[in-house]
């Protein structure tokens, strides 16, 4: 990703290629659009602001050139005119080009301007509308900008500029006269200008307002007052941008109407760490639950392509994890077999989630134990009879002993086979120090806390000041025990729903820490 937008030589191509003005909505990723999500997967250059989704640019290709066009950490917004320029020789190279911004980009956004400019350069474009903050952004908050008995019509206002300037472009007696709701974009710090100027217009002191920053990501923050107290209430509160005002009536339908930080793990970050790919579920439905969701995998598995042993041996085939039934399958196919070689095997789970594998693979699980642990799967599976009996144990490598003890002594001839092996991903400092600041931290496996010690973040994150450790249940809890931390969370059930009931339980009685950011850093 380019830091600054270098002028790279651009050799003018014979036809230019066409320019995308972009919206990429108030900061939920899941609000931007179809179309904008199938141009940034498209084009070869891609010029970005700063108030996009966090995830926005995630599925541009590997190839194409990422500009950051908004203004710097604290510093100065790359001047317009140079993020024309770059427009214009990125299109006249030949190439295509996302322009992609937040909100809609005909919104206070210069998407006019840069139409305009590629008009008169005869360049093509296409704009995609976003979803704008001025609407997204009360909507989280509870507040429909228009409403039937409330507001007949909804104005977007620039707050950028001083009513009390004669230079003002804005009429402001004949804005506070507006039969509606009134919607500032930019500009909290002119609140008090702006309240007053209202009034002066004629607005009345005691109509509702409602301030919303960072509207729909999960440092969403909204204040409530009359037009009156708002600026005192927004400073006491240290409500800072992005940020937009609503004045109206419908303002004041937030306190029937709010639902996004009523959801149960609102203003929770949470850190995953099981394995990239089985960790998309699990963060689906933390967000889902209103929780921003670290995706820190610790670790990861790698399938051992192990060779199966004559199935027509075995007697029963216990499966200890999802993963396991998943590299099962695979080993069988991969050997020539399939199913039918299973025929007559009794097939044992060892919880709901490896069942439910098995299930979508064509396998109904014969057994599955009320709690979910080797001992109680050797249990369930019960002793062998008279003869002795095969098992085979499809399963990642150094798993525990308990599952091969327990059918031993109950008179199995037991064969284990290492599917899989789970091995580290390597944590970097910040993802360390990202864990640290969670809420919560979720452990889905020994293994889970296992890495995680060893890449030396248990220490920092286990702590009465760091975040409170959730454990999916009795075998992972021992481990972080035995590793010196003790989970506060712990699962009734150790299942994933079992997981975040039990998250959604500890949330209810713990305030959140406070560390979830307005916007997720890129
Ligand atoms: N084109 C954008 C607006 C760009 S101007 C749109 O259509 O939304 C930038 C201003 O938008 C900010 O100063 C703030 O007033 C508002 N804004 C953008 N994202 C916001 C958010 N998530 N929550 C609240 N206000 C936001």
């Amino acid at each position: 990703m380019s830091e600054t937008p270098t002028p790279t030589p651009i050799a003018e191509a014979a036809t230019p290629g066409t320019v995308y003005l972009v919206g990429a909505g108030p900061g939920d990723p899941g609000l931007m659009t179809a179309r904008a999500l199938e141009l940034i997967a498209t084009v070869d250059v891609v010029l970005y602001d700063k108030l996009i989704p966090a995830t926005a640019l995630d599925g541009a290709r590997a190839d194409a050139e990422l500009v950051d066009v908004g203004k710097r950490g604290g510093g100065e917004q790359v001047p317009q005119e140079t993020t024309e320029a770059l427009l214009v020789r990125h299109a006249l190279a030949g190439r295509t080009v996302a322009r992609v911004k937040g909100g809609d980009p005909f919104v206070f956004g210069r998407g006019g301007e840069e139409a305009q400019r590629l008009r008169a350069q005869g360049i093509p474009f296409e704009i995609v509308p976003g979803v704008t903050a001025g609407i997204a952004g009360p909507a989280y908050a509870g507040i429909p900008v228009t409403h039937r008995d409330h507001a007949p019509g909804v104005a977007f206002v620039t707050g950028h500029e001083d009513p009390a300037k004669p230079e003002s472009t804005i009429d402001w007696p004949g804005l506070a006269a507006f039969p509606g709701t009134l919607v500032f974009y930019m500009g909290v710090r002119r609140l008090p200008e702006i309240a007053r100027s209202l009034i002066a217009g004629g607005r009345p002191a005691s109509e509702p307002v409602a301030v919303v920053q960072s509207g729909t990501v999960p440092g969403q923050r909204v204040v409530r007052g009359t037009l009156e107290q708002i600026a005192e209430v927004a400073e006491a509160a240290g409500i800072k941008a992005p940020a937009v005002t609503v004045v109206g009536a419908v303002a004041g339908l937030r306190d029937e109407l709010r639902w996004f930080e009523d959801r149960p793990l609102f203003g929770r970050t949470v850190a995953v760490t099981r394995a990239r790919a089985q960790a998309s579920g699990l963060a689906r439905r933390l967000r889902g639950l209103g929780a921003e969701v670290l995706e820190t995998p610790t670790i990861r598995t790698r399938s051992l392509e192990a060779e199966l042993p004559p199935l027509d041996a075995v007697d029963v085939l216990a499966v200890t994890s999802p993963n396991g039934a998943r590299e099962l399958i695979a080993a069988l196919l991969r050997s020539g077999r399939d199913l039918r070689d299973l025929y007559g095997t009794m097939i044992a789970a060892v919880g709901p989630g490896t069942a439910r594998l098995l299930r979508e693979h064509g396998l109904l699980a014969d057994v599955v134990p009320e709690t979910f642990t080797g001992e109680a799967l050797a249990a369930a599976i019960g002793p062998a009879g008279d003869r002795p009996r095969r098992a085979l144990l499809a399963r990642a490598a150094a798993a525990g002993d308990a599952l091969p003890d327990g059918l031993r002594a109950a008179g199995f001839e037991v064969a284990d086979v290492a599917l899989y092996e789970t091995v580290a991903e390597p944590l970097d400092e910040d993802a360390i120090a990202a864990i640290a600041a969670a809420d919560y931290v979720t452990f889905t496996s020994a293994s889970t806390a296992r890495f995680l010690a060893e890449a030396g973040g248990l220490a920092t994150a286990d702590g009465a000041a760091g975040p409170r450790l959730a454990s999916i249940g009795p075998v992972t809890t021992a481990a972080l025990a035995e590793l010196g931390a003790t989970p506060a969370v712990e699962a009734t059930e150790a299942t994933i729903d079992g997981l975040i009931a039990a998250l959604i339980d500890d949330a209810a009685e713990h305030p959140a820490r406070g560390t979830s950011g307005p916007f997720v850093a890129r």
